[in-house]
């Protein structure tokens, strides 16, 4: 019998529990990608990453003497549409864990089911499922440091293989073509010169991963906050959209862990970040779009666009470290993670600016944009999430430039103004700038927006103020 594998956010052949159960039928195998309301509202450069992983995942599909059948709409009415066309009996998929994809998916697997068509829903995102992790009290985790003692002992199960061929159908549905989607029609100017920085595919993300684990994890715990090093994997983009499990990145960290690899246990401890932002969205989806705390409502952030934020947004702060972070960004779809804290403190402390307006610009320019990571990081920055940093502990960018990038290995690779001859990645940020922004590498570098005093000491004051008023 033939089954529906509609893939979502799993753009990979091995260690993908809902390919390995539609094959496991014996029959043929129909793989779906359908762009639907919900893709509808991604951000420019995740839709434009979604599109190149698609592009690749297509010709790897045919590798394995298969096809991806590509099609817009409702996903119910797609589904119900293929099944009726071609008899499918069965509809198998991996799980996703934000509230739309929730209520969706629960829709559509009752209506189906009512249908007599089987659907089965798979792990495969995640290490451990949201509802199997919970405290002794049987709650949901709140608290980082204990939610990585449950799970840092868990087997995550055992690697499923990539099939050699996928059984074909009789008769191939038709197919839309994947240029007339112009994935990348929002991101204005620059994505060629994002294109060639992502890693695309499965074949790419597990050569990294193997790069990584035989190189730079052994001194990851000491060198993992230096912007300028090559010291953390950069599999995040390739998580994001399913080219990598999870399981793969912590069998083969653990396995590294007990070869003696120093750092290896530091990167178990991140990967569990991810799965613990998954826990959070899960058990508390208003993380995505609320502070998590309710005390944190009434804070007196900004809500407006104002040149400031604008200023940050274009990478046009006049502080070293925020500017550098902003311009990889718009480069690469990418940022360091020390970065993306001295970003987002800066945004959400010195321009006392609703963490929101951040998030909101990160969802719109992030290759490895995940809703999970995303919302926790802001509200951990911001103080108004769970297990967050205080909000009175306000990052220095100065400071914490001087620390992390004591060479200026980063900001020179990111900044052309001021250097006699930039590096083709600082130019790079103005050939991927729109030409609204006016930018300039000839130009001098920009007077700070805020002097560091002055914004520490508004939110300071904002944040008594708050704290007097409860
Ligand atoms: P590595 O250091 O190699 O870590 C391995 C993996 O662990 C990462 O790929 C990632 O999946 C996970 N991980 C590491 N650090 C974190 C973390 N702090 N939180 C959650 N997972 C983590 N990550 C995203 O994938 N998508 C986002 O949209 C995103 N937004 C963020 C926004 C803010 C404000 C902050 C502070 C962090 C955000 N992060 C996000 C988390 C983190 O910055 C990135 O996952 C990390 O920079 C990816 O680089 P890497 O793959 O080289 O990580």
């Amino acid at each position: 019998p033939l089954a529906i594998w509609w893939i979502r956010r799993d753009l990979r052949l091995s260690d993908n529990p809902a390919l390995t159960a539609a094959l496991a039928g014996d029959g043929a195998v129909l793989p779906v990608y359908i762009l639907d309301e919900q893709d509808a509202g991604l951000g420019a450069a995740p839709k434009f990453r979604l599109g190149l992983g698609l592009e690749h995942f297509v010709r790897e599909l045919a590798k394995a003497g298969s096809r991806l059948i590509l099609r817009r709409g409702k996903a119910l009415d797609v589904l119900q549409q293929l099944a009726g066309g071609t008899g499918a009996g069965a509809v198998h998929w991996s799980r996703l864990y934000d509230p739309q994809a929730i209520a969706r998916d629960t829709d559509i697997k009752q209506q189906l089911t009512a249908q007599g068509i089987k659907v089965h829903s798979h792990g495969g995102r995640l290490l451990f499922e949201p509802w199997t992790v919970e405290t002794k009290a049987g709650g949901m985790y709140k608290v980082y440091t204990p939610f990585w003692k449950a799970v840092r002992g868990r087997s995550a199960g055992s690697l499923l293989r990539a099939p050699a061929t996928l059984t074909a159908p009789e008769d191939w549905p038709v197919s839309e073509d994947l240029s007339a989607w112009n994935m990348g029609a929002a991101m204005r100017r620059g994505a060629d010169i994002v294109a060639r920085y992502c890693r695309v595919g499965e074949a790419a993300a597990l050569n990294r991963l193997d790069e990584f684990l035989a190189g730079s994890v052994d001194a990851y715990k000491e060198r993992r906050d230096y912007p300028g090093e090559d010291a953390t994997s950069g599999l995040s983009e390739n998580l994001a959209w399913g080219e990598i499990s999870p399981h793969r990145m912590w069998h083969l960290g653990r396995a590294a862990m007990e070869r003696g690899s120093q750092g290896a246990e530091h990167f178990l401890k991140e990967i569990a970040w991810r799965e613990f932002a998954y826990h959070l969205m899960y058990h508390s989806p208003h993380i995505l779009t609320a502070s998590w705390r309710d005390e944190w409502q009434a804070f007196p952030w900004s809500q407006r666009i104002t040149p400031q934020v604008q200023a940050w947004q274009r990478g046009q702060t006049g502080y070293g470290f925020i500017d550098a972070a902003m311009r990889e960004l718009y480069v690469t779809g990418k940022m360091h993670n020390r970065a993306r804290m001295i970003a987002a403190s800066f945004l959400t402390k010195h321009l006392m600016t609703h963490w929101k307006i951040g998030m909101d610009w990160f969802a719109d320019t992030l290759v490895d944009w995940d809703p999970a990571s995303n919302a926790m990081g802001w509200q951990w920055v911001a103080g108004s999430g769970p297990d967050a940093s205080p909000f009175f502990r306000v990052f220095n960018p100065s400071g914490q430039l001087e620390k992390f990038d004591p060479s200026g290995a980063y900001t020179d690779r990111w900044i052309a103004e001021g250097q006699a001859a930039p590096p083709q990645s600082a130019l790079d940020f103005f050939d991927a700038a729109p030409l609204s922004w006016d930018l300039s590498p000839a130009s001098p570098r920009v007077k700070p927006v805020i002097s560091l005093k002055e914004g520490r000491d508004r939110a300071l004051t904002a944040y008594q103020g708050a704290r007097e008023d409860r």
